[in-house]
């Protein structure tokens, strides 16, 4: 790019020069940026979004499980909740200290997101719970529901009735479509998902054997959002899911974070000032890693240090959050081409709610190759049995990031911390829906490219 370029009242050569961290992200070289706003934590802080608002979440989720044991059989061994495993991952801590030849102090685990039951990703968390209070919403409104009810009652031809007669609409480059679609067709909603070109063939055709109208776009997310929306606000019975300003997705999505805090609780892992805990969140448009960063600092105050991670040609909340200027500056301005394998994450304008709740609560941002992702993907399956999307395997490379770069290392010694009883938590975002063959692919092409690196 030219170094005399315009980009919003300013030349390439002046943005390079207030950002140095610009070159490397528009050359798509790996990254680590630590957020200068970040600030020791009081409660209050992201107002006018407040706890309450994540118990009321909470609470709403609790009255829909008898409705979700019974539509969905998978969630009855959580008991109706959409919660998923805390898994240790010692064989691939021992394989990334091997490899990438850093010790990581601390302690590596898994939140396995990847397998939450109903729609298999992150989205499962907000999603669902966006629709399922929209359904409440309706219920309550047409009086088929009075508080106090069991919410079984959902199941019912009554509900669908009423349901048959509204329609649900969401922009998705894949995962939130599914989460959205699968619960609000089993429901009784009209549905349609708008899809991204990033969007893979197996979730549209998943969607469509569903009953869901998939609407495909040529063009990227953003863009898939905004048609969605259009179309949307043109139709008085139908409801958008907002991915990109919707604080209910967000509230279901911080739910994660108390029921974190019993997972960890049950396991007798500390959070304190000795024992530091650290998450890696994938982030795409900032609503899923968002939410729950906004809820685990609820819960854990200043001992928590959350980071985000982005493929390195989709680094749009590290431009959002850098800039300042949120939603109003893409990676496509910076020439950064949001072409990434890892569909989820392919985003090229960040959410400005989102941006604005978590500017003083977040710690960093680091980037990652693609072939990063796929290298990981490989390796979780060979060390631990386990297997995810490229998307979910970002936060993966976190812990050796963090010990292993001088940014790292400057962020633990500024905020002091002893990292030798750590824990670690790498937020694993999607993969369980994942087809046998396509998850076959993306292993071979992870073994080759981890096979070619060692020659
Ligand atoms: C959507 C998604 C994310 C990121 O969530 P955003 O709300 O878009 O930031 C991460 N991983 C996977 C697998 C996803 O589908």
């Amino acid at each position: 790019m030219d170094d005399n370029l315009n980009i919003h009242g300013r030349t390439l050569q002046e943005w390079k020069k207030a950002y140095p961290l610009l070159s490397s992200l528009i050359a798509t070289e790996e990254a680590f940026w630590l957020n200068e706003h970040y600030e020791s934590f009081r409660q209050g802080a992201g107002l006018p979004l407040r706890e309450e608002d994540i118990r009321d979440a909470e609470a709403r989720l609790v009255r829909f499980a008898p409705y979700l044991q019974s539509a969905f059989p998978e969630t009855r061994k959580t008991d109706g909740l959409i919660e998923s495993p805390l898994l240790p991952i010692p064989e691939m801590q021992s394989y990334l200290e091997s490899v990438q030849q850093i010790a990581i102090p601390g302690k590596m685990w898994l939140k396995c997101d990847s397998h939450l039951p109903i729609a298999g990703s992150i989205k499962a968390r907000g999603g669902i719970y966006e629709v399922l209070k929209h359904a409440e919403d309706l219920a309550l409104t047409h009086r088929l529901l009075t508080p106090g009810d069991d919410y079984a009652k959902f199941s019912t031809d009554a509900f669908r009735e009423l349901f048959s007669r509204h329609s649900i609409a969401v922009g998705s480059t894949g995962n939130l479509g599914l989460s959205i679609g699968i619960i609000s067709a089993q429901l009784g909603f009209q549905v349609t998902v708008h899809m991204s070109a990033d969007a893979k063939e197996w979730k549209k055709e998943l969607l469509r054997s569903k009953g869901v109208n998939v609407a495909e776009h040529a063009s990227d997310y953003s863009k898939a959002v905004e048609e969605g929306r259009k179309q949307a606000a043109a139709d008085p019975s139908c409801y958008f899911i907002d991915d990109e300003n919707s604080k209910d997705l967000f509230f279901g999505y911080a739910v994660a974070a108390y029921r974190l805090k019993n997972q960890l609780d049950a396991l007798q892992i500390t959070v304190d000032r000795e024992h530091p805990l650290f998450v890696y969140l994938p982030c795409g448009v900032g609503g899923g890693p968002g939410g729950v960063a906004f809820g685990l600092k609820q819960v854990f105050g200043d001992h928590v240090h959350c980071f985000f991670a982005e493929p390195t040609h989709s680094p749009c909340m590290l431009l959002g959050l850098m800039t300042g200027l949120h939603d109003q500056i893409s990676v496509q301005d910076f020439g950064i081409d949001n072409k990434t394998e890892a569909d989820g994450l392919a985003v090229g304008r960040p959410s400005r709610f989102v941006g604005r709740t978590i500017e003083t609560l977040l710690s960093g941002i680091y980037t990652v190759e693609d072939d990063e992702l796929l290298v990981l993907l490989a390796a979780l399956r060979d060390q631990q049995g386990i297997r995810m999307e490229p998307s979910a395997l970002a936060g993966m490379c976190g812990p050796s990031r963090l010990a292993g770069s001088a940014e790292g290392r400057r962020y633990i010694e500024k905020q002091n911390l002893s990292m030798k009883q750590a824990t670690h938590i790498v937020w694993g975002t999607g993969g369980s829906l994942v087809p046998e063959s396509v998850q076959e692919e993306y292993y071979q092409r992870g073994l080759q490219m981890a096979r070619s690196r060692q020659e």
